[in-house]
């Protein structure tokens, strides 16, 4: 029973991905407003335990706004969003729901990791670190241990040369895919994915994806995707979740959105973007 073993002490080197129950992902008639604009209207979905889903849609529908809330990065007008059989913005208490708290935020954050369009590494820490900060400042993992799994991850994406290199010296697939493993290093259940090839040179981008596939096929994670790669959602996802003006137009098999999508609207942004 070796794989319950590295399960439970989160993996080793050896097998960098977060393995084990992912909690699955619901929003339930969620609002938010920036101001008079309503960016999501009572939206309603659900992402389940290990799934992967991509949100398309047009440029400023709520997709990222959408991930966002899930990293606590925004606050919510209305509605609530579970993660597991946990609310982000709401705690149980006494059998009534009150406002989260920063202890409740702070737990709940911890299972989600985000990538995003700018990779947002620290610049003036170098690779290792990198990946190393989070955990041993708020997981409260050993610094061996962090050094450690670091090394692994950093193995898994290619880059175990790099890790004394500064982010300044890396080319922006590089930087990339030490932010994937950043985002790893944190053991999150859950991994956002924010356009996450959108500021890459082209000749750069099939790197990062074949990457993201791979983890995806290796991992039990809980994935949401935003992309406008559609090549990359087809390739990446569960199901797809065609998104316009803050609601869900339509939703299913990547192989149903784009080889026979039902709605008008799908057609006209997918004709558009292909
Ligand atoms: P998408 O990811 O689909 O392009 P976004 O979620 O980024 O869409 O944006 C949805 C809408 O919310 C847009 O109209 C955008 O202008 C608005 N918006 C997003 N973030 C903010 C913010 N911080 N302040 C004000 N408006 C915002």
């Amino acid at each position: 029973d070796g794989a319950k073993k590295d399960e439970a002490k989160g993996g080793g080197p050896a097998a960098p991905l977060p393995r084990g129950a992912a909690p699955g992902i619901r929003f339930e008639k969620v609002v938010k407003r920036f101001g008079q604009n309503v960016v999501l209207r009572e939206l309603d979905f659900t992402v389940e335990p290990g799934e992967r889903v991509t949100l398309i849609g047009p440029s400023g529908s709520g997709k990222t706004t959408i991930l966002r809330l899930l990293m606590t990065l925004e606050k919510l007008d209305d509605g609530v969003i579970w993660i597991g059989d946990q609310t982000l913005w709401h705690m149980e208490r006494n059998g009534k729901r009150v406002p989260a708290n920063q202890k409740h935020l702070h737990e709940m954050r911890k299972q989600v990791g985000m990538v995003f369009q700018q990779f947002n590494l620290f610049p003036n820490m170098n690779v290792l670190r990198n990946l190393t900060e989070g955990p041993v400042r708020v997981l409260g993992v050993s610094k061996d241990e962090a050094v450690e799994r670091a090394r692994g991850l950093l193995e898994m994406v290619g880059l175990a040369d790099k890790i004394n290199a500064h982010p300044s010296q890396l080319s922006g697939g590089q930087q990339q895919r030490v932010a994937i493993a950043r985002a790893l290093a944190m053991q999150p259940k859950v991994l956002l994915l924010d356009e996450v090839t959108s500021a890459l040179d082209p000749e750069l981008v099939v790197g990062v994806q074949d990457l993201l596939r791979d983890i995806a096929r290796q991992s039990d994670l809980t994935m949401l995707c935003v992309t406008h790669e559609m090549a990359f959602a087809k390739d990446i996802s569960d199901r797809v979740l065609m998104f316009d003006q803050g609601q869900i137009v339509e939703a299913g098999p990547p192989d149903q959105i784009f080889g026979e999508p039902a709605e008008q609207r799908t057609r006209d942004f997918l004709q558009a973007v292909l």
